[in-house]
Formats: C-alpha cells, sequence, structure tokens
C-alpha cells in the first residue's frame, strides 16, 4: 500500500469487496477507504444479474446505481404453458461497478 494511511484496506475490488467499499462510503464516510485490486479495473469482465427478491429493500439502494438493465418482469415457458412472473431481474457489471467506485471521495483505489 506504499505506506498510505488507510482506516480499512480491501483486498480485491470485486463484487464483494466493491459493494462493502460503496456501503462504507454511505454508512462511514468518516472512514479512509482503500481498495487494493490486482487488476487494471475493478469488477473485471462480469455480468451479474439478481431478481428484487434477492435483496432486501433495505440494501436496494446499495445495488441500484450498478444496474445496468433492469427488467420489471419475466416470463417462464414450459412445455405445456408459461407465466409471467411480476418480480423484477437486474444485471450489473463489472464496468458499472469500477465506474460508481470512482466516485466517493473517501474511497481510494490502488491497482497492483
Ligand atoms: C460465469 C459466472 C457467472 C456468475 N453469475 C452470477 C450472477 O448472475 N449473480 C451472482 O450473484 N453471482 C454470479 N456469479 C458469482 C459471482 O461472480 C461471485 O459470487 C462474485 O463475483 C464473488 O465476488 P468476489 O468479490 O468474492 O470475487 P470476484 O468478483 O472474483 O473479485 C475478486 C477480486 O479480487 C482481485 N484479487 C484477486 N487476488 C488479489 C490479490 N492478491 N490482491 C488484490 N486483488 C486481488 C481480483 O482481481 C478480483 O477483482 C457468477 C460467477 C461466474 C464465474
Amino acid at each position: 500500500m506504499n505506506g498510505r494511511d488507510a482506516d480499512i484496506a480491501i483486498l480485491g475490488g470485486g463484487l464483494a469487496g466493491g459493494l462493502t467499499a460503496l456501503a462504507l462510503a454511505a454508512l462511514r464516510p468518516d472512514l479512509r477507504v482503500t481498495v487494493v485490486e490486482a487488476g487494471p479495473v475493478c469488477g473485471g469482465n462480469h455480468v451479474w444479474s439478481f431478481f428484487d427478491s434477492d435483496v432486501a429493500e433495505s440494501a436496494a439502494w446499495l445495488v441500484e446505481p450498478l444496474v445496468v438493465a433492469r427488467w420489471d418482469s419475466h416470463r417462464v415457458r414450459f412445455a405445456r404453458g408459461e407465466r409471467v412472473l411480476p418480480v423484477g431481474y437486474n444485471s450489473i457489471t463489472g464496468t458499472r461497478l469500477d465506474a460508481v467506485l470512482e466516485r466517493p471521495s473517501v474511497i481510494r483505489i490502488e491497482h497492483g
């Protein structure tokens, strides 16, 4: 970490490390958070998808800025019929995670 100060260092700027850094920046802006990412960008080359019901309503604010595509419902087809399920489906990309991580001034990103 080149001798720089940080209150919390997060090793790995993937989904887990990135979300942790964003949550700390929002909830504990008094802390200086450093994300140490081995790759040239955080997030990598990923698409992560989830249903609305996978994330607690109280935590939706954390993932909302990361969503690049959203469908309000989805259709499930079977051999003898189909149903439309009124549950939202969302996709997050590594590129968006990398961009959002650059916003909070309390987050410092170091690439290895
Ligand atoms: C093909 C595929 C599809 C998936 N689809 C979904 C999905 O749709 N929905 C879902 O919820 N999950 C999905 N997953 C699972 C999801 O990708 C993982 O659960 C999630 O990425 C785990 O997050 P992570 O931060 O632990 O790991 P990662 O996202 O892999 O991040 C780890 C980070 O640490 C960095 N790193 C590694 N070593 C070091 C080091 N020594 N020093 C510094 N940095 C380091 C890496 O470069 C990387 O950026 C999928 C996984 C795969 C493989």
